[in-house]
């Protein structure tokens, strides 16, 4: 592993690049790829739909009609039969090409219902369970979105993963069971930790043994700067306020002592994760051009 310590991995600079990478694809398209979000009327969901709009706006990804249907925010309090109507009309509507549904779903909505009812064809978060069967056998076409981001990051290190230690802190079905998917098929030897471990007391353990290390629980300071293994890449998924201020869940200064490369929070995956949603939105609106 490298030795020189403390490199900030720079999200916003990796979904800069992105960002230009995607503008030639769309040259190259002749269709603007429409992408419908579904949020909550939220603060946390209210930022990230606010950076997915930019994002689209600075790109040429329609959000809206020009008559302004188009993405909608829900509240809190949205019942099963509204959500459900809006993810039909969308996947009914052939001139929409990407569907988004923001995460977390208030407690009334079941995900699995919504994952299962969006078409896979323009599910652009990669949650349909036929992208999760698809990731199983490594050929995932739309992959989750989040977990692309990290392997960006990781992939800007020039860090090669092949027979590393990697170690994935958290099981979700959109953060950490498809990172740990993708960091296997680079070969990568890959250990899930989740709550049981944390319960069984064995979370340092296997923290300290990590090459490269993938944290998305959400917990503030889970991770001690003192447990990472000199010289790893750490990658920092989670998002939490603490004191009004947004960190993720390692403890940063200690760690980015430690570590050869270092993802922040705020401008880590974030950013990148953003770029992954629009890519994802290209590519479905390729695919479903290319079909019709
Ligand atoms: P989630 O669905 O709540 O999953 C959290 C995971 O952490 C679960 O697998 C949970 O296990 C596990 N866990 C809980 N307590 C633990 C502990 N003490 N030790 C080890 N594992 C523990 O959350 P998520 O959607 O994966 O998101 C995780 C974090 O990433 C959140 O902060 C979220 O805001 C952030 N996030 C960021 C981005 C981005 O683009 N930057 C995107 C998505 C999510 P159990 O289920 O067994 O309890």
């Amino acid at each position: 592993m490298p030795t020189a310590m403390g490199t900030i991995i720079d999200g916003r600079a990796i979904a800069a690049r992105m960002r230009e990478r995607l503008r030639a694809d769309l040259a190259g398209l002749g269709v603007t790829p429409h992408l419908r979000v579904l949020y909550f009327e939220t603060p946390s969901s209210r930022v990230y739909w606010a950076a997915q709009r930019h994002a689209a706006e600075q790109l040429g990804i329609a959000t809206a009609q020009a008559g302004g249907a188009g993405s909608v925010g829900c509240p809190w309090s949205v019942g099963w039969p509204e959500v459900e109507a809006i993810i039909q009309r969308w996947n009914r509507d052939p001139g929409v090409h990407g569907i988004f549904v923001h995460q977390p779903l208030p407690p009334q909505i079941d995900p699995e219902q919504v994952s299962t009812l969006i078409d896979p064809g323009k599910d652009v978060e990669g949650i349909h369970p036929e992208h999760f069967a698809r990731r199983f056998f490594a050929k995932a076409r739309i992959g989750s979105c989040t977990a692309l981001a990290v392997m960006e990051l990781i992939d800007s290190t020039g860090v090669q993963l092949d027979g590393r230690e990697a170690v994935v802190v958290g099981h979700s079905e959109i953060v950490g069971r498809p990172v740990s998917m993708l960091l296997l098929d680079k070969l990568a030897t890959t250990t899930v930790c989740h709550v049981g471990t944390d319960r069984a007391g064995r979370l340092e353990e296997h923290v300290r043994r990590a090459d490269v290390l993938v944290v998305a629980v959400g917990q503030p300071r889970l991770i001690q700067g003192a447990w990472i293994k000199p010289g790893a890449v750490v990658i920092d998924v989670g998002i939490n306020v603490v004191g009004g201020k947004v960190v993720g869940d390692v403890e940063f200064d200690a760690a980015k002592d430690r570590a050869a490369f270092i993802s922040p929070v705020p401008g880590g995956v974030g950013p990148v994760t953003v770029m992954t949603v629009m890519r994802n939105t290209v590519s479905a609106c390729r695919q479903q051009a290319a079909r019709s």
